[in-house]
Order: structure tokens, then sequence, then C-alpha cells
């Protein structure tokens, strides 16, 4: 799935993992966050303990499992990742959960898409560092409780208020991330095209960051793809100017402003199928052949941000500024 620009294949996922940063100082952004993970890492440190553990939540690309990465970097741990969808049973949680090293690191993505019976394991882990295993079936089932040896969790979960109560309850810090703004896309941008060996002047990474839906795993992306174009099509010294990074995106189908073809699939279904809305959600995923899901975490936060789509309590409206975009006349216009 290229949607969110996740890694297409092992070469690829293997540049993502040479580009992220491993310490705090070399993250990008998110001044806040990173100041409050910095005491809390070094309280830590400290009191010689594990740090708390700790609830990442926002879109995807924004840095939740390379933060996880950084954690594990900077207190000296060992990471061990994981993923909602892997834990379908207890069982899995206690198998993971038993063979954990003291004060090891434990990444859980999409920690929202856990078995119910796992969540309800993961509450007294996390606060206890203890499970209980129940074995046999029926009249004859006895629970045997197992220490645990303490270990930091770190959930990453697009949207926190998918989980439940208690489990969010059980986290010591919540960070939410934010969108980056494109002078912080440049940063990262600038980063990576010396590590890839690109030589990019400074318009050129505005535009790509212009172009990245406030998104560092998709400013990585797109910078690969004008790698590529310069590649094949030549640049003065594999310098890629502004022309040359238009080009190379237009071909992939990003927009001026960074839409995909699925933002505008949901923008345009707003407008023309709907008259601007407001519709539900799962209405306009169906619409779009897109899981709800992927709308409400993935491209309605985007949207919302850049005021192209509303949320109201009678469903999703596109704003003027979308119809703009989209160079389609606003019906309540044509009607005034
Ligand atoms: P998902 O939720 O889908 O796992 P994520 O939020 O965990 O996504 P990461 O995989 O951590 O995102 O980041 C994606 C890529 O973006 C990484 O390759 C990393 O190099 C880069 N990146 C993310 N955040 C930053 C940052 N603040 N500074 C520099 N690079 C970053």
């Amino acid at each position: 799935d290229h949607r969110n620009g996740e890694p297409a294949d092992e070469t690829e996922l293997a540049i993502d993992g040479a580009l992220r940063p491993t310490s705090l100082a070399e993250f990008v952004g998110q001044q806040k966050v990173r100041g409050q993970l910095q005491l809390l890492l070094d309280a830590a440190r400290i009191q010689q303990r594990s740090p708390d553990h700790i609830l990442l939540s926002g879109p995807p690309g924004l840095g939740k499992t390379t933060l996880a990465m950084i954690v594990a970097h900077e207190s000296g741990r060992p990471l061990r990742l994981s993923s909602g969808p892997a834990i379908q049973h207890a069982g899995d949680l206690a198998a993971l959960l038993s063979s954990l090293t003291p004060g090891e690191v434990l990444f859980i993505d999409e920690v929202h898409r856990m078995a119910r019976a796992a969540e309800e394991m993961l509450y007294l882990a996390m606060e206890d560092f203890r499970i209980d295993i129940m074995v046999g079936k029926g009249a004859g089932a006895t629970s045997i409780p197992l220490d645990l040896a303490p270990f930091t969790l770190v959930g990453a979960t697009t949207r926190s208020g998918l989980l439940p109560n208690p489990l969010r309850d059980r986290f010591g810090f919540t960070a939410h991330l934010e969108y980056y703004d494109p002078a912080e896309l440049e940063q990262v941008i600038e980063r990576s095209a010396v590590m890839l060996g690109v030589t990019l002047p400074s318009a050129a990474r505005g535009e790509i960051a212009r172009r990245s839906r406030g998104t560092p795993r998709i400013a990585n992306r797109l910078l690969r793809r004008v790698r590529d174009y310069v590649i094949v099509h030549g640049g003065a010294e594999g310098e890629a100017d502004i022309a040359t990074v238009g080009a190379a995106l237009d071909l992939y189908d990003v927009d001026a402003i960074g839409l995909d073809r699925l933002d505008r699939s949901v923008l345009e279904a707003l407008v023309r199928r709907f008259r601007g809305g407001p519709v539900g959600l799962n209405t306009l995923a169906v619409t779009v052949g897109e899981e709800s899901e992927t709308i409400e975490s993935v491209v309605e936060p985007y949207l919302v941000r850049i005021g192209f789509m509303g949320r109201t309590p009678r469903g999703r409206i596109a704003t003027p500024e979308a119809y703009a975009h989209l160079r389609i006349p606003h019906a309540e216009d044509a009607l005034r």
C-alpha cells in the first residue's frame, strides 16, 4: 500500500530505517513532546528505574515508531516491536510479556487493535508487572499468577479515542503528535537528502515539504521519488531543481498542496455526490471504496487541519476552500 508512504519493499524499508533519527536531539519538530519525553527519561535515569508507560497518538508517519526507538536508545534498553493485530489472544500477549528482559521497552503499534482479553491482561501487567494465566477449561479452570520483569510499554495509536479508558489511564504519559509545518519538513528533507546523496537547493526542499501532507514519512518517500527522477532524467550533477521536483511529484499524483488521489476522491465525493454534505463517515467511506477507519484516522485529520473539511453532528461537510481547490463552483454561491 503506497498510501501513507508505506515502504513498498525491503530496500525501501531499509532506507526508511536508515533515515530514522536515533536521539531526541536529532528528532525534528514536536518540541513540546520532545521536552516532556526528555524529562521523563532523565527522571527515570536518575532514579535508575524503567521510564513510565508512554502512549503516542497521531496520524501515521509522524514518528511514533521512531520515538519508541529513541526511548529505548536514550535509556540504553533493548526494544521489542509488536502490534495490536498480532496480539489476537491473551496467550499471545502472555508469551510476549513473559519473554521480556528486565527493563525492556515494548512497543505495541496500533495498540487499539489488540484482542479484548489481551487488553484486560495488559492492565494488570502495566500496573503491577504481573499477569494471571488461565489454565484448563470450565469448572476445573484455575489461574496461575506470574511475575514479570519490569518493562516500559510504548503504545501507538492513530487516535487515542479508540482506546478504552482503563487502558488509556494506565499510561503515565500521553502525547499527541501534530502534523509538521513546512519548515520542519524541510529540515527532515535536508537531513535525508544528505544521507541519500541528493543535492537539493532550498527552493526544491520547500516544494517537497509543501507537498508532504505535514508528514515526515511522506517527505522521505517523495524525496526518494525525486531522487529516482534525477537518476533517470539526469540533472546538473544530480541536482534536483524545483521544476524537477514538480515533474516527479506530478507523476505520482501528488498535487500542488500535497493531496493524493484518495484525499481528492474523498473531497470530490463529498462535493459532487453529496453536494458538500453533511454526509456520514460510513457512507463517504463506501462511496470511495475505503475503510471508514482509514478515512477517519488518515484522510480526514489532514483535510480538517487545512480547513477543507468540517465535522458537524450531522456528518462531514466540504468547505468553500475545498470547492476552490477542486475548481468546482460553490453551489451556494451560484444560487445567490
Ligand atoms: P506509524 O504510526 O505508521 O508506525 P509512525 O508515526 O510510527 O508511523 P515512523 O515510522 O516513526 O512513523 O516515521 C516514519 C519515517 O519518518 C521514519 O523513516 C523517520 O525517518 C521519519 N521521521 C518521522 N519523524 C521524524 C522526525 N521528527 N524527524 C526526522 N525524521 C522523522
